[in-house]
């Protein structure tokens, strides 16, 4: 048989997600179970994957298969497509292996023209549906088929409204809608210059190339950046017959979580509406009624719903988010998934389904997105402001967190300022998937429409991002909104807290997070799964303490020239760099020994025992040359040489590209008496604080960096350890210290096993390294990277996640050379990617003893650390 493309629902299973999408395995395997599933079939992930290979064609061999299918289920459905007396009408979804917000979501009533619902109207009594139903297929076809955009129609209905002197949809008959349906087509013909089409074959594959299309969206690809979702998946897309919410009052439609998705809490949640189709109640253009309403309205049908919603869950072990219609009373599942949560939801329902009984510890370690762990450090207000500060109005806490920041109206000024580093809020009617990006820019999102199922909701929680909805007091006016008796304009300060729904007309200040119970459960556990040290980034005692208390296990680097930042230090190193003679150079060297002595005394005495590794001075001249006129003044005053002088040296230090200049151990080859006075202030701190803590067995680690050569690691070294011997002999106690160096330049990589020879340790330094094997500036790469994201040459950033085909390869040869000259060598990472999840598991991959991560990704590298261990058990 030739490769098979299309799958029924009774030929799959929940173990196929990855061909039939996660949508279509979950369809599939509630038919398994049983359960009342409208019937259809799964078009597959590979027939997406074919459609772009073929130049966005759908193939003969396709088209036969999706065909004979149609012909199954009009077999299975007794219904026809097309026929008058007897129609088969589906729905169209796409499903693509991870629930992506970003792409196409439905169809609906696809298989009506004029013909069906002419006799349809007739059959079934209910006119009115039927043309509600023609009139909702031509208006999502044409947007999302054709593309034709839904605003033209939304006025046609506004229109419509105003002639007949109603307000609400629901206020329309069935002659209005009958009405507005041709005007709907005619609208369609003046846009597309065609008519509507009538064949439901016709619509079907317009409706399954709209689905494959939408993979390859903007905002699809944007959405897949931000989540690691390669591009190669493709979308299954999934026909199902229809079933009608929107029959009467015996019908109707929700949503619902097994769980709370904001707390975790066990129990239903959910909302639905009587007589409406499925995006009434995400589009918040009617305010839905919340699940326990139906147990009072419909007790039979929530008995049958909560029985069915038990059995998922034992099911999957998981918390379900579940679609469902009523059709003249009887309850039909149309989708279930794993649900998003909220960090504290996630935290909290893998405690609870251990201590349940329904999963043991590791999958309760697998189950949670490291990702996550952002939102619940993510800040809180500040107690005593909050308690000073009265609500404007109060939405629904969509998701939870607190967000202060400027009003913006636009998702797209929502990026544009977001990305500038302003706190911006976006403020919308209701959000939509083409929103996405300035979402992700945005500290908040406040929203007039739309339940807890909405969008913003739902694309908020997922990102973390404090997000308030259903604010229905709101009013828009120009650039403006008004709230509480109050007009607030674009750039003005307003602040939202997404646990409880208050907003508030000014800004507040905002705390760090506090981490609870259930957090410090799973990070135990993690800890005991993972087989990788996680260690910290940190400069300061202060930075080293925080990553402490989140749990890390040492420093993997101390970039010391950070230590210089503050403004009267920068006097002394720019000194020290602007010297011309040694004697310069040494008194300027002079005046940093005791304040890097004394920060390194911290630093040990922060970490409490646990390793450190400091790296030797690697400042890119270009941050720390003087720029201004009065530092200039200044330092040649305090040099005493005269600014003549101290300019043509600014102007002989001038680099062009300074990320490639006079940097790294480069600095100590010219300047030796640099790194012999910041290894006299390492091994003397050490011995100081070793003194004070005999407990401790202090080993401290000083790295070299920036080498591509061994001969330049060999005489740096040297200065190293005779500096460092000589202080340890004259001191008199025994302390062994490492020496080791960073890999990050590709030459480095290369001669690894040369390099092995005098380096105990390697660090890799992914930073660098991307850098120099892409051939592009870590500084000035954001300016063309988009056009390359754009353009599908690259679908991530290199610098935040490790491009494993080729920097990856360097990163490999550089491990199996190194432990060729010297088994036992120490292999850690300190490049931004130590604490980017796909990386780490890459570095669980290759075996390196450690990363290490800015303090506020520590907890998340612990449980990307730990899911590596599991992965690769
Ligand atoms: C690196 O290059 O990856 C690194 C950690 O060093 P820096 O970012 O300081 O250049
Ligand atoms: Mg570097």
């Amino acid at each position: 048989m030739s490769h098979k493309f299309v799958y029924e629902f009774s030929e799959g299973d929940a173990s196929m997600r990855n061909l039939l999408g996660g949508k279509g395995a979950n369809l599939a395997e509630m038919t398994g179970l049983g359960m009342p599933v409208p019937q259809g079939f799964t078009v597959t992930t590979e027939a997406c994957t074919q459609y772009y290979a073929d130049g966005e064609k759908i193939n003969d061999d396709i088209r036969a298969e999706i065909l004979t299918y149609i012909g199954k289920l009009e077999e299975l459905t007794g219904k026809k497509f097309g026929d008058p007396d007897n129609p088969l009408l589906v729905s169209v979804r796409s499903g693509s292996r991870a629930s992506m917000p970003g792409m196409m979501d439905t169809i609906l009533n696809l298989g009506m023209n004029e013909a069906v619902v002419e006799a349809f109207a007739q059959k079934t009594g209910n006119p009115r549906f039927v043309y509600d139903s023609y009139r909702r297929f031509i208006q999502m076809y044409s947007d999302v088929v054709m593309e034709v955009g839904k605003a033209y129609f939304e006025e046609l209905i506004d229109e419509m409204k105003e002639r007949k002197g109603v307000k609400n949809d629901l206020e329309l008959d069935a002659d209005d809608l009958k009405q507005l349906a041709g005007e709907f087509k005619e609208e369609y013909k003046s846009k597309i210059g065609a008519d509507f089409p009538s064949d439901p074959i016709e619509q079907l594959f317009g409706a399954i190339r709209a689905v494959f299309r939408s993979w390859d969206n903007p905002r699809a690809v944007y959405y897949r950046r931000l989540n690691d979702i390669p591009s190669d998946w493709g979308t299954a897309v999934n026909v199902q017959s229809m079933v009608f919410g929107n029959l009467g009052d015996t019908s109707g439609t929700g949503v619902a979580f097994s769980r709370n998705p904001a707390t975790g809490d066990r129990g239903l949640y959910g909302e639905f509406l009587m007589n409406a189709q499925g995006e009434d109640v995400v589009a918040g253009i009617r305010t839905p009624l919340t699940i326990d309403q139906l147990k009072a309205q419909n007790p039979a049908v929530y008995d049958e719903f909560q029985a069915i919603v038990d059995k998922l869950e034992d099911h999957y072990r998981d918390m379900q988010d579940m679609e469902f219609t009523i059709e003249e009373g009887k309850l039909y599942m149309l989708q279930t998934r794993n649900g998003k949560r909220t960090a504290a939801a996630a935290f909290k329902i893998a405690c609870d389904l251990v201590d349940e009984g329904q999963i043991s510890p590791e999958q309760a370690v697998k189950m949670i997105d490291p990702k996550q762990i952002d939102a619940l450090l993510h800040p809180q207000f500040d107690a005593d402001e909050l308690a000073a500060a009265v609500p404007i109005g109060k939405g629904l806490p969509a998701s939870p967190g607190a967000a202060s920041g400027k009003v913006v109206f636009t998702a797209e000024h929502a990026a544009e300022q977001g990305k500038l580093g302003e706190d911006v809020v976006l403020v919308r009617l209701e959000t939509t998937p083409e929103d996405i990006e300035g979402m992700h820019y945005a500290k908040g999102i406040l929203t007039a429409r739309g339940g807890m199922t909405s969008h913003a909701a739902v694309v908020a929680r997922g990102m973390g991002t404090c997000c308030v909805s259903g604010l229905g007091e709101i009013t828009f006016g120009p650039k403006s909104f008004s709230l509480g008796g109050e007009t607030y304009h674009e750039g003005d300060w307003i602040s939202l807290d997404g646990s409880t729904g208050n907003v508030y007309g000014e800004a507040i200040k905002t705390v760090p997070a506090e981490i609870g119970g259930y957090f410090g459960r799973i990070m135990e556990w993690a800890d005991e799964f993972r087989t990788m040290k996680v260690r910290t980034n940190a400069d300061t005692p202060h930075d080293a303490a925080q990553a402490r208390e989140f749990g890390a296990e040492g420093i993997g680097l101390c970039r010391t020239e950070h230590m210089f930042f503050e403004p009267d230090r920068i006097a002394a190193i720019r000194e020290m760099i602007v010297s011309k003679t040694v004697e310069q150079r040494e008194a300027a060297l002079a005046k940093l020994l005791p304040m890097q002595r004394g920060d390194f005394e911290g630093i040990y005495e922060a970490m409490e025992g646990f390793p450190v590794t400091i790296r030797l001075l690697d400042p890119p001249l270009h941050e720390f040359l003087p720029h201004d006129e009065d530092d200039i003044v200044a330092l040649a005053g305090e040099m005493n040489i005269s600014l003549d002088e101290l300019h043509a040296v600014i102007d002989s230090l001038h680099e062009f590209n300074p990320m490639m200049g006079h940097r790294g151990c480069r600095l100590d080859v010219t300047f030796p008496e640099i790194g012999a006075m910041q290894t006299r202030a390492i091994i003397e701190a050490a011995i100081n604080v070793q003194a004070k803590h005999p407990e401790w067995d202090l080993v401290p680690e000083i790295m070299i960096p920036l080498v591509g050569e061994v001969k330049e690691l060999a005489y740096v070294k040297k200065i190293v350890v005779d500096t460092a011997d000589a202080i340890i002999a004259e001191s008199g106690v025994d302390l062994k210290y490492l020496v080791g160096t960073m890999i990050e330049i590709p030459r480095a990589a290369l001669t690894a096993d040369e390099i092995a020879k005098d380096a105990e340790f390697f660090s890799f330094g992914t930073n660098d390294l991307t850098q120099m094997t892409f051939g592009f500036s870590r500084d000035d790469a954001g300016k063309f990277l988009d056009a390359y994201y754009e353009k599908k040459i690259y679908e991530n950033d290199p610098f935040a996640r490790l491009d494993q085909t080729g920097v990856g390869k360097l990163v490999e040869l550089a491990v199996d050379l190194g432990k060729q000259t010297r088994p036992d060598i120490k292999l850690g990472i300190c490049g931004e990617h130590g604490g980017d999840p796909s990386s780490i598991e890459f570095c669980q991959k290759v075996g390196l003893n450690y990363v290490s991560c800015s303090p506020f990704r520590v907890p998340i590298a612990r449980l990307a650390a730990a899911q590596s261990a599991l992965n690769n058990k």
